[in-house]
């Protein structure tokens, strides 16, 4: 069978469409580590962790965050299932800023009914999001 020259994104969230186009590689960030989806690629279903996500066409790289996710390889189509995503352009900084001070103040002064592991991933969103916008805009 012919290998086809592109892949089909769908990349949503229950809120809101990431990405719905075709595609000529993918990389998503799986539990075990990072994983590139080129067209062709075998049949796959993969949890994915917090962390960037980007997609290319021709030279153009897109770059967007994802939290808990899945990601499932049919043919030549990626169906990207996520809770929370944003599209690297649509991160606001301030937002992510005062999400990670916040995070670091309850880590630091640790409360009795304190959620260690809810501060924590909070902390970990914020870092990512940060990181992601960051670097596209710098990117331009
Ligand atoms: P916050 O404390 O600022 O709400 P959070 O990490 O608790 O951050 P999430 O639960 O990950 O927020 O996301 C809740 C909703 O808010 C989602 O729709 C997500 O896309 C959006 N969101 C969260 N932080 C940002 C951000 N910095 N920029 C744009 N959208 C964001």
């Amino acid at each position: 069978m012919a290998i086809p020259k592109s892949i089909r994104l769908e990349f949503v969230t229950p809120e809101r469409a990431i990405a719905h186009e075709d595609v000529d590689e993918v990389e998503l960030p799986g539990e075990e580590g990072f994983f590139a989806v080129l067209p062709g690629h075998a049949p796959l279903l993969a949890a994915l962790k917090t962390g960037p996500v980007w997609y290319r066409t021709g030279g153009e790289k897109r770059y967007a965050f994802i939290a808990d996710g899945f990601a499932e390889v049919t043919g030549d189509r990626v169906s990207v299932l996520a809770s929370v995503a944003e599209r690297a352009e649509d991160i606001d900084i301030t937002r992510a800023e005062a999400a990670k001070r916040r995070a670091e103040d309850r880590l630091a002064k640790p409360t009795a009914d304190l959620d260690m592991e809810r501060a924590r991933i909070g902390m970990l969103r914020a870092i990512s999001r940060l990181q992601i916008a960051r670097q596209s805009r710098t990117r331009g």
